[in-house]
């Protein structure tokens, strides 16, 4: 998709894109991005007054290249952009396990090339553990 980010002055995050990743809120140092999983949804909360703009850890993470940074902090008090995301259950144990944008995404992009693979498919919408489960299952049966 064509990225059109105009240039800010702050933290900003163009989120028509954004698929819940965490990438920048594990880069960010400073708690300026927050990540919160509660129940099945996803809570993504951006402080828009970074007074750190030159780190740019969160920019380089962001594999969707959707955060915007420039120039210094503005005095713009507490203001910030929050994005709620389902997320997908595991069809195992039914445990909330990553954001639904994300496994929509690899299952399109990975459909095509394992469509007469079908069981390849269903590890994807298994949580860490019952993955984790089923590969010892098909280890020792
Ligand atoms: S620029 Fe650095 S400190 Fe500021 S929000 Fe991004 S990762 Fe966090
Ligand atoms: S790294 Fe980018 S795509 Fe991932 S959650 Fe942050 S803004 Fe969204």
């Amino acid at each position: 998709m064509e990225k059109r980010i105009p240039p800010g002055k702050r933290l900003r995050v163009y989120d028509w894109n954004c698929m819940g990743c965490m990438a920048c809120a594990n880069a960010c140092p400073e708690g300026v991005i927050t990540l919160t999983d509660v129940g099945a949804k996803r809570v993504l909360r951006f402080r828009h007054n970074c007074e750190n703009l030159e780190c740019g850890r969160c920019a380089e993470a962001c594999p969707e290249g959707i955060i915007a940074l420039g120039g210094t902090a503005e005095k713009i008090g507490e203001r910030a952009s929050v994005i709620f995301f389902d997320l997908a259950r595991c069809e195992q144990c039914g445990t909330p396990f990553t954001s639904r944008r994300i496994l929509d995404r690899l299952l399109s992009e990975l459909f095509p090339l394992l469509k007469s693979k079908p069981e390849e498919l269903s590890w994807l919408r298994l949580c860490p553990e019952c993955r984790r489960r089923k590969q010892v299952e098909e280890s020792i049966a």
